[in-house]
Formats: C-alpha cells, sequence, structure tokens
C-alpha cells in the first residue's frame, strides 16, 4: 500500500472515501451498460444523432469507471469485483429501456445524470479540503456529467421542436 499518498487525507478516513468512490464505481458501470445498450435498441425521430450522443456517453462512462478504480486502488481499497454488486451498491440504479422510443430514452439518461451530478456534486463537497486527489477526479467527472445531462436535454430540446415544426406544417 503506497502510504504517503494515503498519508496526505486530512481528516477523512481513505475507507470512507473507499466506500463512497465504490458506489459511484458501481455507477458508472451501469451507466455504461444502459447507454450501450440503450444506443443498439432505440426507435424514432432523429436516432442517428441520438446514438452518436449515446455511444459517447458510454465511452465516457466506461472512462469514469476506470478513474474511479484506479483511485480506489490508490486508496488501497478494492474496486467491486463482480457484477452483481453493480445493482446492490449503486446510487442511481439501472433503468432498463424498455420503451425504446427516442424520446423516452433520451428522459430516462436525463433522470440518470442529474443522479450522477448530485453524487460527484456531494463527492466533491465532502472531499475538497480533505482529500484533494479524489477532489480532482470527481471534479473532472462532475464536468463531464453536467456536459452530458446538457447535451441529451439540447436534443431533446431539438426534436420536440422539430415534431412541432412538422405539427405546424401539416394545419
Ligand atoms: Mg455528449
Ligand atoms: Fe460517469
Ligand atoms: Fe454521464
Amino acid at each position: 500500500m503506497a502510504t504517503r499518498g494515503i498519508s496526505i487525507l486530512k481528516g477523512i478516513e481513505a475507507q470512507e472515501v473507499i466506500g463512497l468512490l465504490n458506489k459511484a464505481y458501481c455507477d458508472e458501470w451501469l451507466a455504461y451498460y444502459q447507454y450501450f445498450i440503450e444506443s443498439k435498441v432505440i426507435k424514432g425521430i432523429m436516432k442517428d444523432a441520438a446514438i452518436a450522443e449515446l455511444t459517447q456517453h458510454a465511452a465516457d462512462e466506461l472512462r469514469h469507471a476506470t478513474m474511479v478504480a484506479d483511485r480506489i486502488l490508490q486508496l488501497g481499497g478494492t474496486p467491486a469485483l463482480s457484477p452483481a454488486e453493480w445493482m446492490a451498491n449503486s446510487n442511481c440504479g439501472y433503468e432498463a429501456p424498455e420503451d425504446p422510443d427516442v424520446k423516452a430514452i433520451l428522459k430516462q439518461s436525463i433522470a440518470g445524470e442529474q443522479c450522477a451530478i448530485s453524487v460527484y456534486s456531494s463527492l466533491a463537497d465532502l472531499t475538497r479540503e480533505k482529500d484533494i486527489v479524489t477532489y480532482d477526479i470527481v471534479s473532472q467527472i462532475l464536468a463531464d456529467e453536467v456536459e452530458h445531462e446538457e447535451d441529451l436535454q439540447a436534443l431533446y430540446d431539438d426534436i420536440e421542436e422539430f415534431v412541432e415544426q412538422i405539427r405546424a406544417t401539416l394545419e
């Protein structure tokens, strides 16, 4: 175990940070799979634009899982070893895309990002003065999750506007 790196934590136990990071780690795998499978089953208007966004987000969530796993290991912990832990230990859970409609899928994904933003925002608050390395990592991930929410919401709004325009020309 790398003792000096852990010794710089101030007023927080490595075990506490490891526990919280492991929950976020489980979220990232579930988010990865949710985006992956959404990009496969999605149907409907402007779905190509949505597939591009979902595929990019899936790659981002997998990158986040790597960042979080590496930090857990630096702190002397063990990232979740079994997929069975993902559901049991996550903050945000998993919503199967049972309705493949573009708007339904975007809505589910927006809710997932909003949950991720809350998780990383509280992790940032908790570690800010106490564990600056984790703080730096969770801040980077938080910025990505904020971008994800905005990307999906902008796409959702574009689709609604497009549908409205078509409706107006038909009247
Ligand atoms: Mg994006
Ligand atoms: Fe993520
Ligand atoms: Fe995300």
